[in-house]
């Protein structure tokens, strides 16, 4: 019987796991599918206070394992496939084995979108990615797009002005989501080009197999056009990972957990932290925060029923 079972291991997972385990919870981790979570994606972050020059992603996400490790966090590299919620004790299903805990705390954060369009899901690994990170490398002195108009779309765009010969920013309005700073680099940027007003309405391959184009959709005219590339990259923003829950959560309508008077879930006991209970700021450092909040909720919890 485990006092705390912590669901992922990005910033929000791994801090709850060190408050956790500093309150002496002894805390099972369940990594998940991407251990590290999303900022094993990214290269460098610029805005977790504490590290002035920056620090990699990869890196942050293996202090603060190490950390947790320090006080007594348990990890273990499994996905979780099933919970079950209905009573106490908690069970948890991962890598074929049950688990029982007093209290869950969920942590499992959000994935890329993908546009749903035809051509994508076939053309990944050909040409279509959702992570400039993992492969901008293979796009060296080619012309690729980035669809979308946020921070991820323009960060995107510009990691990938370091490999390709040209970036096109497609995307569906006439003005970006993405923060002035961001925004300010991009166009700054001589790589980077803008298409408006546009959507991309199929992703074509080549007889090699791999992307040779996309077709591109004007929303004001409705015109159509083919538009030539090497490499598509999806950045229009993440799903919150809530399908193991099957509905035993309250969840809003795009299915971030729901979560009240801090990080309480509707069900007693079991704590939420992290991207995939907030639509809102999805910034490591507030994912760390609210991981803390819901370590101590746990802890609470474990004191005031026993
Ligand atoms: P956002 O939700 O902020 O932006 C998604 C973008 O994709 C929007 O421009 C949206 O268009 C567009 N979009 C959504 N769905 C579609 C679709 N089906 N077809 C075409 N376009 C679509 O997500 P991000 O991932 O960019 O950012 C998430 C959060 O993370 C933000 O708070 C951001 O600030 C933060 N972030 C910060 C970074 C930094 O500080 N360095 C880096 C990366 C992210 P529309 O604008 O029309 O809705």
């Amino acid at each position: 019987m485990e006092k705390v079972i912590i669901i992922g291991s990005g910033p929000a997972g791994h801090t709850a796991a060190l408050y956790a385990a500093r309150a002496n919870l002894e805390p099972l981790v369940f990594e998940g599918y991407e251990p590290g979570g999303q900022l094993t994606q990214t290269t460098l972050v610029e805005n977790f206070p504490g590290f002035p020059e920056g620090i990699m992603g990869p890196d942050l996400m293996e202090k603060m394992k190490e950390q947790a490790m320090r006080f007594g966090a348990r990890y273990k590299a499994a996905e979780v496939k099933r919970v079950d919620l209905s009573r106490r004790p908690f069970t948890v299903e991962a890598d074929g084995e049950t688990y029982q805990a007093q209290t869950l705390i969920i942590a499992t954060g959000a994935s890329a979108k993908w546009l749903g369009v035809p051509g994508e899901k076939e053309l990944i690994g050909r040409g279509v990615s959702a992570c400039a990170t993992c492969d901008g490398f293979f796009f060296k002195d080619r012309h690729v797009i980035v669809v979308g108009g946020g921070d991820t779309a323009m960060e995107e765009a510009l990691f990938l002005t370091k490999f390709a010969s040209k970036v096109t920013v497609v995307h569906r309005r006439d003005e970006l989501r993405a923060s002035k700073i961001m925004q300010q680099r991009a166009m700054a940027n001589p790589k980077i080009e803008f298409v408006w007003n546009s959507v991309v309405e199929r992703i074509n391959a080549g007889e090699n197999g791999m992307v040779k184009s996309v077709i591109l959709k004007d929303v004001k005219t409705g015109e159509t056009r083919e538009f030539p590339c090497d490499g598509v990259f999806v950045a229009i923003g993440h799903q919150p990972n809530t399908a193991f829950l099957q509905g035993q959560l309250e969840l809003d309508a795009a299915g971030y957990i729901i979560t009240r008077d801090g990080t309480k879930t509707s069900v007693p006991g079991v704590f939420a932290c992290g991207d995939v209970q907030d639509p809102v700021y999805r910034q490591a450092i507030t994912a760390a925060a609210s991981g803390c909040m819901a370590a101590i909720d746990a802890e609470r919890f474990l004191e005031a029923n026993g």
